[in-house]
C-alpha cells in the first residue's frame, strides 16, 4: 500500500531521523536537569524568546539562521545540528542495511537510545537508567516476538555484556581499592547485548577499547590533568554497536571467526 513511497524511503527516513535527533537534543539537555521533556517549548537560552515553530525545523533552520537566534543573534552550539545530522545518517544506514523488518525498528530504537545516552554521558558522566532499563527490556521482549532474532541469544547477550564488565569492575575495585568502571557502563553493555546478541559483545569491547585508548590518550595529552582525565567509556561502547547495526555486521562476525572458526 505504501510501495509508491519506496523510491523516496531513504529521504523520508533521513527526515524522520533528523526529527528524532532534534527530540534527542531536548532529552540530552533537559533530562539531566530534571526538566520536563514536553513543556515548555524550546527557548533561546540568552533572550528567553520562544523559538518559532518555523525556526525549529531540524537541520534546515540551523542552516537558514546560520546557527543564531532570530531575536538576539545569540549563537547556538553547532552540536544541536550535529546530533540531528548524526541521527539522520545513522537511521538511513540502518534502513539501507536491514530494510523493512522488525529488526530495523528495534535497531532504530537502539540508535536513538545510544546517541542520546552517549551525549548525556559526555556532558554529565552519567548513563540514565531511564534509557538503559527500557532499552534492555525492549531488547529481550523484542527478541521473544521478532522471528529474526532469538530470545536465548538476546538473554545470553545481556548476561555476557553485563557480566563481563561487572567482573572487570569487581576485580579493578579489589585491586586498586577505587571504582574504575561506572555502573552505567555495565548496564549499557547489558542493554547492547540484549538487543544485538552475545556474539556482538567481543566486537563492541574491542572497538571501544581501541577508540577509547587512542582518543583517551589524545584528550589526556591536551588536558593538564594528564592521564587522570576521566573519560566516559559509554560513548565508545555505543560507537562499536552503531558500527555493527549500520552495516558492520560482517566485519564483526569475520573478526569473531578468527577466534572461534565454527561460528
Ligand atoms: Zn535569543
Amino acid at each position: 500500500m505504501f510501495e509508491f513511497l519506496m523510491p523516496f524511503s531513504s529521504y523520508l527516513i533521513f527526515i524522520f531521523g533528523a526529527m528524532l535527533g532534534s527530540f534527542s537534543n531536548v532529552v540530552i539537555f533537559r533530562w539531566p536537569r530534571k526538566e520536563s521533556i514536553v513543556f515548555p517549548g524550546s527557548r533561546c537560552p540568552n533572550c528567553q524568546h520562544p523559538i518559532r515553530f518555523y525556526d525549529n525545523i531540524p537541520l534546515l533552520s540551523w542552516f537558514i539562521l546560520r546557527g543564531k537566534c532570530r531575536d538576539c543573534g545569540h549563537k547556538f552550539s553547532s552540536r544541536y545540528a550535529m546530533v540531528e545530522l548524526l541521527m539522520a545518517v545513522l537511521f538511513v544506514l540502518v534502513w539501507n542495511t536491514h530494510g523493512v523488518s522488525w529488526t530495523t525498528l528495534e535497531y532504530l530504537i537502539l540508535v536513538f537510545g545510544l546517541v542520546t545516552a552517549s551525549f548525556i554521558d559526555i556532558d554529565h558522566f552519567l548513563l540514565p537508567d531511564v534509557l538503559t532499563f527500557p532499552g534492555t527490556l525492549i531488547g529481550l521482549v523484542g527478541a521473544y516476538f521478532n522471528p529474526e532474532r532469538s530470545f536465548l541469544d538476546s538473554l545470553m547477550g545481556f548476561l555476557f555484556g553485563f557480566g563481563f564488565l561487572w567482573v572487570i569492575a569487581y576485580f579493578y575495585q579489589v585491586w586498586r581499592k577505587q571504582e574504575g568502571m561506572g555502573g552505567g557502563d555495565i548496564k549499557l553493555l547489558g542493554w547492547i547485548g540484549a538487543v544485538l546478541g552475545w556474539k556482538v559483545i567481543p566486537f563492541v569491547i574491542v572497538v571501544a577499547s581501541i577508540f577509547g585508548s587512542v582518543l583517551g590518550l589524545a584528550l589526556a595529552k591536551k588536558s593538564e590533568r594528564g592521564l587522570k582525565t576521566v573519560i566516559p567509556f559509554g560513548p565508545y561502547l555505543a560507537l562499536g554497536s552503531l558500527i555493527f547495526v549500520c552495516g558492520g555486521e560482517n566485519l564483526a562476525f569475520q573478526y569473531l571467526r578468527w577466534f572461534i572458526p565454527e561460528l
